[in-house]
């Protein structure tokens, strides 16, 4: 049984902060909807390392959104379906991509420098979109969004930007159950403080360090999602995983991605004895959506023995690439791969996780005064599947609906701050673990575990075992400690019990959930969501 909170306090012996809007988290999701936020009312955002480190930050293809003549909307539309395998709400799609556009061109109005060519924008392709429609910035696009934005959020006066400040809990008031603000810890100092809002917004982004090979930053380790579950929040499509199917695989390197863009330029994958098996598996060959593309790697990769594959660009320009992948290049090389010789050695990492919180297409959970976007939320756009590129669109499109319902709500209810609880009971205090060994432990073994028995390839054995793992652990665990690292593990924790027994209840194979023991869709049973909340 997990805590409604992980430590016991009395709130009123710490430090307060206050704002109209608090929000958490500092990649797309977060500082675009404080950017509108801040029209309305405070904006106190919270940032657990540097305002920088985010999965944001690392977004190399684009950001999609249909502003080319030959493109429409509803062709946008009808390949966020596809990719979502049965599983998006149509109207929360129609929403994302009709408002995208407009979104897309506020940000080029804050300064993003997204890549022209000749007069026009330069539109990349990426994988189940039938049209160029990626608007890109070399492949560093997320760097140069964060880099428009932060400038804009740290500029605003009615904005405050605090980094080091850990989203432990939420905080409700105990007599209407409102969201009345967050727990938090300064990871500077070690101590605790108390950030109290009209509303509150969660953008955390996703859970990449579940696994153990992950494209992910060091951040994404699914707070958000944990804490608004022990608040009593809905998680929804929890066993929805994108593995990306082309990092980088060179034992001395993190899993850096390759993006899917590369493919789109025209790169095959071979295996290690040189052959290019995309085309026996899907139309679309390399193009082909990328649970599809991940799975033929893994089957590649058993049937030769190897850890890996090969992206091919021996047949493109080079000096064409290298102008248009500059990261990619330069990346490789520090690793010391020369993208000359046209082979790039790639396998699949964990990438996105098209669940999280639930919510309206207003951002709205059900606890009120609690909003949440971007990775961390799940409204139903991406459904079983993210099609690439859509989910900086949905940090912007969902953010500023989110920022928008929360002004509503604060004019709604008026500025008068909830109350706070006046002590939170959760697990004892003391400090067992005093150098912190346990916690890697416990972490490093739930991500190989997510790794092995909840990865690209499932069966319904291995679930079982992994979600009976995860629950002992939980239960074994006594007491936390006021650490970053005890906090997040316990955050993983929770998400991958949650994970492998969604995974396991699932008994159909959909978008980037696969099933060895149900390999074909069930939809007759199966077009329906898993909902978890205590
Ligand atoms: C390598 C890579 C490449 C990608 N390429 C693309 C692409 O080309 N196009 C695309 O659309 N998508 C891409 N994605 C996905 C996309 O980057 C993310 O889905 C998107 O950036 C999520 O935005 P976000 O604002 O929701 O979360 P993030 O950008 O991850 O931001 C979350 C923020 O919350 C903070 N945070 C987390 N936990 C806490 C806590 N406990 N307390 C306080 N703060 C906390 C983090 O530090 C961070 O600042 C890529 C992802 C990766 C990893």
């Amino acid at each position: 049984m997990i805590p409604r909170y992980l430590f016991s306090l009395e709130l009123d012996q710490l430090p307060s902060f206050e704002a109209d809007f608090l929000i958490i988290g500092s990649g797309i999701a977060g500082l675009f909807t404080a950017y509108k936020a801040r029209e309305h009312g405070s904006v106190l955002i919270l940032t657990k390392q540097r305002a920088e480190d985010s999965n944001t930050e690392m977004a190399q293809g684009g950001i999609a959104a249909a502003i080319d003549e030959t493109d429409s909307p509803i062709l946008h539309l009808e390949d966020t379906l596809a990719a979502g395998a049965g599983l998006c709400d149509p109207r929360a799609v129609e929403i994302l991509v009709t408002e995208g556009p407009v979104r897309v061109m506020e940000l080029v109005e804050l300064g993003v420098r997204f890549d022209r060519e000749g007069g026009a924008w330069a539109l990349g392709r990426e994988g189940a979109h039938r049209r160029r429609r990626i608007l890109h910035a070399s492949d560093a696009t997320g760097e140069e969004i964060a880099r428009a934005l932060i400038r804009e959020c740290r500029g605003a006066q009615n904005i405050t930007l605090k980094e080091d400040c850990f989203l432990v809990d939420f905080l409700r008031e105990p007599r209407t159950g409102r969201c009345a603000g967050a727990l938090v810890l300064d990871t500077a100092t070690g101590g605790f403080m108390v950030c109290r809002a009209g509303a509150v917004i969660v953008a955390t982004g996703g859970a990449g360090q579940l696994y153990q090979n992950t494209t992910n930053p060091a951040v994404a380790t699914g707070d958000g999602m944990a804490a608004a579950y022990r608040a009593g929040a809905e998680l929804m499509d929890m066993e929805f995983v994108q593995f990306h199917p082309t990092a980088l695989a060179l034992a001395s390197a993190p899993r850096f991605l390759i993006s899917e863009a590369v493919r789109g330029e025209g790169a095959f994958l071979r295996n290690v004895k040189g052959e290019r098996f995309m085309l026996k598996f899907h139309e679309l060959a390399e193009l082909a959506p990328r649970d599809i593309v991940s799975r033929a790697i893994v089957l590649e990769m058993e049937k030769t023995g190897a850890d890996h594959v090969y992206l091919d660009l021996f047949h493109l320009d080079r000096d064409r690439f290298r102008a248009r992948f500059p990261n990619i290049w330069r990346t490789c090389r520090r690793y010391g791969l020369d993208l000359a010789q046209g082979y790039i050695p790639v396998a699949p990492a964990a990438h996105y996780i098209m669940g999280g919180i639930k919510t309206n297409t207003e951002g709205e959970t059900n606890i009120p005064g609690l909003y949440a976007c971007g990775e961390v939320a799940c409204n139903g756009v991406h459904g079983a599947n993210r099609l690439a590129s859509n989910s900086l669109l949905e940090g912007l499109v969902l953010g500023a609906r989110a920022a928008a319902a929360g002004s509503r709500y604060l004019q709604r209810v008026g500025r008068q701050l909830p109350q706070l609880p006046p002590r939170l009971t959760g697990k004892s205090n003391v400090n067992l673990d005093p150098e912190g060994s346990l916690w890697k432990r416990i972490s490093d073994r739930v991500r190989t575990l997510m790794w092995e028995k909840v990865g690209i390839i499932r069966t319904g054995q291995a679930l079982a075992e992994a979600a009976a793992a995860f629950s002992e652990l939980e239960n074994k665990i006594s007491s936390y400690v006021p650490s970053r690292e005890a906090i997040e593990t316990a955050n993983l924790l929770t998400l991958g019990r949650l994970a492998a027994v969604a995974a396991w209840l699932r008994t159909e194979s959909r978008g980037g959930h696969f099933r060895k023991d149900f390999p074909a869709r069930d939809d007759l049973f199966w077009p329906r969501h898993l909902i978890f909340q205590i």
